[in-house]
């Protein structure tokens, strides 16, 4: 039997469509295996000032669908120093809460990681942000959703900028990663896909549009990673060199919402379910991923010392489809 009776759960950092369906794969999941479970509100903040609340089953009900997060998340300045840490754990062990569950990314995972380290308290990882941007997993919760809902944008912008022969600067989310962007590109069928991880030459892109006019091609689309350039820069060169027409959208936080999709929902209750169990075979410090459609876990450090890299096969495919 293992030790722990209370499990404390918490969402951090960026929110993620899936968020819900996770909180509600650990609190079932961990009801189903006899513990009890507390959320925690607004991440780390509801630690440190003590926003925690109890979970039954039916705390969970009806949010499988929803997109955000019933226990809200914020950035939490307090908990990046040990005193804030330290008053975060009073509050967890005065609440009876013997091991925390934590959905976000890097940043909260390195924090979950502090409060393990400095207080011996167990956590679990469940990787949830939109940005795909954890190395030791090939997916994160949100992702399939966010870049669901640019595919839906894309494919909105391309039949107005078609009627009009323009060209379609679409700009997503992705300041240091460039997934949501390169999977959008290629399931978007876009012509040109900027990363942050790859350099390009805006001009050779510029020149390369004026030919394909010349050959008849009047319209195209430019998906651009908010980290891989200006975008009215991008638009001033293209259209001065080409001579096409360019339009920019931003999709912005669109992205971050909506109802999550059958792929980030089974993540959910793969990675949920798993949290539990890993907490019942006594692991601690570790982080759930997905790698070749197997849930795997890993120690924290050792997860976030890993650089996330673009997927270089899938970047040199998508130039061979447009
Ligand atoms: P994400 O988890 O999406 O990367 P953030 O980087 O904003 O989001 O981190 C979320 C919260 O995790 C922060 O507000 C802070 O409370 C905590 N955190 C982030 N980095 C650290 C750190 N180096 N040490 C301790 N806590 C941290």
């Amino acid at each position: 039997m293992s030790e722990i009776k209370c499990i404390g759960i918490l969402t951090s950092g960026g929110d993620a469509p899936g968020m819900n369906a996770a909180i509600r794969a650990v609190t079932r999941s961990a009801i189903f295996n006899g513990f009890s479970v507390k959320g925690i509100m607004r991440g780390y903040k509801g630690l440190v000032f003590n926003e925690i609340v109890e979970f039954k089953s039916q705390s969970v009900s009806n949010i499988i669908q929803l997109g955000g997060t019933i226990l809200k998340t914020a950035r939490c300045k307090e908990f990046t120093t040990p005193e804030g840490r330290k008053a975060a754990y009073d509050n967890m062990t005065a609440a009876g809460i013997d091991a925390l569950v934590v959905i976000g990314g890097d940043g909260s995972f390195t924090g979950a990681r502090c409060l393990s380290d400095e207080n011996g308290i167990n956590v679990v990882g469940i990787p949830g942000t939109i940005d795909n941007d954890l190395a030791y997993t090939d997916y994160t919760l949100g992702f399939d959703t966010a870049v669901n809902t640019v595919l839906w944008a894309i494919n909105n912008l391309r039949d107005t900028m078609t009627s009009h022969d323009r060209v379609s600067l679409v700009k997503v989310m992705g300041r240091r990663c460039g997934d949501i962007a390169l999977y959008s590109g290629i399931c978007g069928g876009a012509e040109y896909i900027l990363v942050p991880e790859v350099p390009y030459d805006i001009q050779a892109i510029a020149e390369d549009i004026k030919k394909s006019k010349e050959r008849g091609k009047t319209s195209n689309i430019i998906v651009l990673a908010e980290g891989a350039g200006n975008e009215q820069e991008i638009k001033t060169i293209v259209s001065v060199i080409s001579g096409a027409d360019v339009k920019v959208t931003t999709l912005g936080h669109i992205q971050r919402g909506g109802t999550p999709t059958m792929a980030d929902r089974m993540l959910a209750a793969r990675f949920g379910t798993r949290a539990t169990e890993l907490l019942i075979e006594g692991k601690t410090n570790r982080v759930i991923g997905i790698k070749n459609n197997k849930i795997i876990d890993l120690d924290i450090t050792e997860a976030l010392s890993q650089t996330k890299k673009i997927d270089k096969h899938l970047y040199d495919m998508a130039s061979k489809l447009c």
